[in-house]
Parts: C-alpha cells; sequence; structure tokens
C-alpha cells in the first residue's frame, strides 16, 4: 500500500488536502480526519476539504470544525485543492462523487492518490488503492497509517476518527465485511485507553424529538412492503420532512429499519431533494443491488449498500421501480 514512490511523493510535499465524497458520512469524515490528524504530526500544512459540510450527527468528530467544505466555502476551497503538493481522495472511487467539486478537483495539478473501498476504481488518481471487499475506508487508513509511522496513530483524535468511519461503514461491526483486522484495530486501540462507549452515544443516542416523530411517521404512514418479494420502500417527499423540522441528514439510518424486519431482504429508502429523488438501497444476503442503481438510477456502490438518483416525481420512480426492477430481480439474487 505503502511503496517507495508514494512515500517520496509525500515527504516531498508541503501541502497535503484530504478530500471525500458528497454528503459525507462517517467513514469519509473520519477518514480524512485521521489522515489530517496524522500529517500534522509531521509538520505538514493540512486540510480536509469536503464538497458539503459535515452533518450535525458527525459533529462531535474531531476536528469537524476545520473541515473547508466547497458548498459554503468555495473560493477557500478551490484554492485549497489548486495549492496542494499532495491530495488524498478518501472513500470515493469516481470524480463525480464528489458532486460541485469535480471540477476543481480534476483540474488540481497535485499528485493524487485514492484509497477506497468501492467497486470499479476511475483512473483519475496518480497512485490507486482499492479494496471493495475491506469494510471501511478507514480500516483502509490505518493500514495505511501503520506502514508509514504506526507510534503515530494512537491520539485521541486519530482513533475518534478511524473509530466512527469502522462503526458507521460495519453498522457497528455486524455486517459480513467485518474482517479479523477490524476487531483487531478496535483490540489496538483498546490497550492504548480508547474510549469506546462515548463514540457510540454521540453517533446514535443523540436523536432530535424531532427527528424520532419523523421516523415513527415514516414507518407507519410511508412504508410500503412486497413481502413476496423480500422488498420494502420508505419515502419521504421535502414537504413532509419540512413538516417535522427536519433535513436528510436526519434521515440517515432511516432505511436500516427496513432490513431489521422479518421477511425483507432488500430495503429501499426515497427522498426527495431539491429537484430530484435520492434513492438508497440495502440488502441482506446474496443481493448485488448497486446493479440495480447502475442500471436503471445513474448509482453505483457496494453490493449491499448502494445509491442512485432520479428526476422526476415519486410516484412515477415507485412505478419505475415496480415496473423495472421488480420483473427483473432475482437476476440481483445470486
Ligand atoms: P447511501 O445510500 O448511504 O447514500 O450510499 C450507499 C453507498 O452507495 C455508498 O457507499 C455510496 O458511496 C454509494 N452511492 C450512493 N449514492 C451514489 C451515487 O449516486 N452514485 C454512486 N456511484 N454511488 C453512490
Ligand atoms: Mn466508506
Amino acid at each position: 500500500m505503502l511503496t517507495k514512490e508514494i512515500l517520496e511523493k509525500i515527504e516531498e510535499a508541503n501541502y497535503i488536502v484530504f478530500t471525500a465524497h458528497k454528503g459525507p458520512d462517517g467513514d469519509a469524515c473520519g477518514s480524512t480526519l485521521a489522515m489530517y490528524y496524522f500529517f500534522k504530526q509531521l509538520n505538514k500544512k493540512v486540510d480536509v476539504v469536503l464538497p458539503n459540510p459535515t452533518p450535525n450527527y458527525l459533529r462531535h468528530i474531531p476536528g469537524s470544525d476545520l473541515v473547508v467544505d466547497f458548498e459554503t466555502q468555495q473560493k477557500k476551497a478551490t484554492e485549497c485543492l489548486e495549492q496542494a503538493d499532495f491530495i488524498f481522495c478518501l472513500d470515493y472511487n469516481h470524480p463525480s462523487r464528489v458532486g460541485q467539486m469535480e471540477e476543481a478537483l480534476l483540474k488540481a495539478t497535485g499528485t493524487k492518490m485514492m484509497i477506497d473501498h468501492h467497486l470499479n476504481p476511475a483512473d483519475f488518481c496518480d497512485f490507486v488503492v482499492s479494496k471493495p471487499e475491506i469494510s471501511s475506508t478507514c480500516q483502509m487508513v490505518f493500514d495505511f497509517l501503520q506502514a508509514y509511522d504506526e507510534s503515530k496513530i494512537y491520539t485521541p483524535e486519530i482513533m475518534k476518527c478511524i473509530y466512527t468511519g469502522i462503526l458507521t461503514d460495519t453498522g457497528s461491526f455486524r455486517f459480513s465485511s467485518v474482517d479479523a483486522r477490524t476487531h483487531e484495530i478496535a483490540m489496538k486501540f483498546k490497550e492504548h485507553n480508547f474510549d469506546h462507549e462515548i463514540i457510540h452515544r454521540q453517533l446514535f443516542d443523540d436523536n432530535k424529538p424531532n427527528r424520532m416523530k419523523l421516523l415513527g411517521y415514516c414507518i407507519n404512514q410511508k412504508m410500503q412492503l412486497f413481502l413476496e418479494k423480500k422488498i420494502g420502500f420508505l419515502s419521504l417527499t421535502s414537504e413532509e420532512l419540512k413538516s417535522f423540522d427536519c433535513t436528510k441528514q436526519d434521515t440517515e439510518g432511516f432505511v436500516n429499519y427496513l432490513l431489521s424486519m422479518q421477511g425483507i431482504e432488500v430495503a429501499v429508502f426515497f427522498i426527495e431533494q431539491a429537484n430530484e429523488i435520492k434513492m438508497s438501497l440495502r440488502a441482506v444476503g446474496n443481493w448485488h443491488v448497486n446493479e440495480i442503481v447502475s442500471e436503471f438510477y445513474n448509482g453505483g456502490g457496494h453490493q449491499s449498500a448502494a445509491g442512485g438518483h432520479f428526476v422526476g416525481e415519486m410516484e412515477d420512480l415507485q412505478k419505475h421501480f415496480e415496473a423495472n426492477v421488480f420483473p427483473k430481480l432475482e437476476t440481483y439474487h445470486r
């Protein structure tokens, strides 16, 4: 993962920028900020540049207030990318995944290195480490930093960032992609006085009352089950979100409630945003839901967790899904 050539390029670099995908999640924020704190110790000038601000549920992650985001600080974010000698592309496999920031990223002349776990990496970086079998980019970042200098990993900030990404991308160590190494990293952190409980509480037990009400409404009023197909839908329109004084951020994790139900193996969550509908798919078992979104909905992702989008009305999308995906559902199960 860390060749002599990469090491030389990093050592030559004075200014390193860490980027991740739009709509950053725990793994995106955790991987970029862990790298930020690590290379800060090596006296590099460092910045984390993300397409959008860190979501509220991740506000406890160390350094979230240091992030330069392209959405609200476009000029500064563009300057960071222009000036960087080395740019890490973490937790994404394609330049389009940084949304509006794509042009500035592609124009940047610094050496680019991808560290990512999504399928089918695009060819836009000088160095690519792509391991779709690994459950989180944070786990790959741990391996990378360990090869670089393990003695600088075990700070409270870096452990918190890496653990956040591991926890959020593995459903708290439950998905099939968790391997011995995932637990070994947790073990090493515990050997360095790491407090795991507070992170679980900050991430999962910090709900606003309105979010809980929205979840109740969504399940009670908006759930559609197709039990003979083992598939379920949840959906929310912008108006419904607004009426609960919630934003898309507040719906993080809703899709998983469908999967917690008897007989459901594929969960689809549709959420209206600006002028399109964003969809999130999750599955248990041998489903390849990334193929559904790449075939029909301009999306992609992992075998069991993928996303895509559709321009049109909610009703039309659901009809489209039922008409086009349902008849060939079995082809995605193998
Ligand atoms: P989520 O449903 O949480 O937004 O995304 C689940 C997974 O699918 C993530 O790993 C994410 O990277 C991927 N994903 C989500 N939306 C898109 C999309 O529009 N295009 C692609 N290529 N991947 C997506
Ligand atoms: Mn990830």
